[in-house]
């Protein structure tokens, strides 16, 4: 009946022209899940009968449709929606049930979005292969033994398998735009401030943003507008207007930047490197001045990175005391129980960033580590002001390889490693998209970025539907 993928765009056509009734289009992913689910573990849970009731509502109620309806929707497990469980796939929220709704999925669900369910992840958003859930891993959905990438695993291989529209996920160094690069969808991780960050369980909050990811860069975009703008419940976001992008003209072409240092990075798969010189030299033909420019940075931004997320990390997760929220070891007294329960409740990974934030942010160490990482990161901000002066857009591949099997990055740093590119746009807060190649990797897909100028989402979007 429904044939996948279908975009949330085409969807919408179908639905509005009376052809297809919501109810059928929700019974279908729900067989897709069914199908599926098993084998790939994006969702942890499914809220069938709500998502039903809503889309026999709309069937019911065909001639005053909100723009979003027909966009069924999955949420990372890190967004509070009221009423329904949230972990962030960790056993410290086992039970804990969301008392407010996110602001940016609170806006989708104001305009017609129906929400399916909440999908897998790393533990607090922590990792780069989906295998650090307390729900165990989620599978690439194109090979199963793969990993789909992380954090936002759950959310990049739902959508890809066809199991929903679009989703939700976070991105803190890149855990929108590798996930949705290893499984071959689109990943939209917009400005610092642009999207409310008020019901995400927040990681590290200086880098932290919710973001779309779909089938389509139009579905990115219309999420991405659905969700901006200032919000009263959060100080960090920022009051910009959020500009339309389908009226922008180019009086001429944009110039485009690619860092030298990543094209001749040894770890960059020989097969992506290939590709990004062929879309470069596209580019090229197309009238687009592309330079390569040095990047002094590389081999500073995993680390810089690292020092600072896991620093606030620390802090963000301290919280978690077995008082307050879901899972409460047995205990004798105060002590033992933050004890027990945050040995009990935290998995390996997220204890080791806990430990490495405390560590850097302890006395004695602190000016060696984080106040040094502060500086690092002033400086890559202050680079990246005077390159967009001179250039539109910087170009990069998304990640070094295609998706990888679960055994292939068995130490920490190595697994780190994964997001050398991705995390330069939280370092700096810009804004930033994964838009798969056409070339594959064996069947597996790659995928290039695109980072724009503080605030210039809507430029990003017109200059891929314009030039690319
Ligand atoms: N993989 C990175 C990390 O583990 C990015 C995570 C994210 O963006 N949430 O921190």
């Amino acid at each position: 009946m429904w044939s996948h993928p279908k975009d949330f765009h085409a969807l919408q056509q179908e639905l509005k022209a009376g052809k297809q009734r919501f109810t059928d289009l929700v019974q279908h992913y729900l067989e897709q899940i069914q199908q599926q689910n098993n084998a790939i573990n994006a969702f942890i849970e499914v809220w069938e009968e709500e998502a039903l009731q809503k889309a026999a509502f709309y069937d019911e109620h065909p001639e005053d449709l909100p723009p979003l309806a027909g966009l069924i929707l999955g949420i990372k497990d890190n967004l509070c929606y009221k009423g329904h469980k949230v972990t962030a796939a960790s056993k410290i929220l086992e039970g804990y049930e969301a008392v407010y709704t996110a602001t940016a999925l609170q806006r989708l669900i104001d305009k017609g979005a129906i929400i399916l369910g909440r999908l897998n992840c790393d533990e607090f958003a922590m990792g780069s292969a989906n295998l650090y859930s307390y729900y165990g891993p989620t599978r690439h959905p194109l090979d199963l033994t793969r990993v789909p990438g992380g954090s936002s695993g759950g959310s990049a291989a739902a959508v890809a398998a066809g199991m929903v529209t679009a989703a939700l996920g976070s991105d803190t160094g890149g855990s929108i735009r590798q996930p949705a690069a290893f499984c071959g969808v689109i990943g939209f991780k917009p400005t610092y401030g642009r999207i409310s960050r008020y019901g995400l369980i927040a990681y590290a909050s200086s880098f932290d943003q919710i973001g779309p990811i779909t089938l389509s860069v139009r579905d990115a975009a219309l999420l991405y507008q659905a969700m901006a703008g200032k919000d009263p419940m959060d100080n960090t976001s920022v009051n910009q207007p959020v500009e339309p992008w389908e009226t922008i003209q180019w009086q001429q072409p944009p110039k485009v930047a690619y860092f030298k240092e990543i094209l001749e990075d040894p770890a960059l798969h020989p097969q992506i490197k290939n590709a990004m010189e062929k879309l470069i030299e596209n580019l090229k033909n197309k009238g687009i001045v592309v330079e390569g420019v040095a990047f002094p940075y590389l081999e500073y931004v995993v680390p810089t990175y690292y020092v600072l997320t896991t620093a606030e990390a620390s802090s963000n997760l301290a919280r978690y005391d077995g008082v307050r929220y879901g899972f409460r070891a047995q205990a004798q007294d105060i002590e033992e129980l933050y004890v027990k329960t945050r040995s009990q409740g935290f998995g390996k990974e997220v204890k080791r960033r806990i430990l490495l934030g405390t560590f850097v942010l302890s006395t004695g160490y602190y000016d060696a580590y984080y106040a040094h990482a502060q500086k690092v990161r002033r400086l890559m901000k202050n680079y990246t002001e005077e390159l967009f002066k001179q250039y539109d857009f910087i170009v990069s591949p998304t990640t070094p390889t295609p998706a990888f099997r679960a055994n292939e990055r068995p130490d920490p740093v190595a697994m780190y490693l994964n997001d050398i590119y991705t995390v330069f746009a939280n370092l700096t807060g810009i804004p930033a998209i994964s838009i798969p190649f056409q070339e594959r990797v064996e069947r597996l897909p790659i995928a290039h970025q695109w980072m724009a100028p503080w605030f210039k989402e809507a430029q990003l979007f017109s200059f891929i539907k314009h030039y690319l």
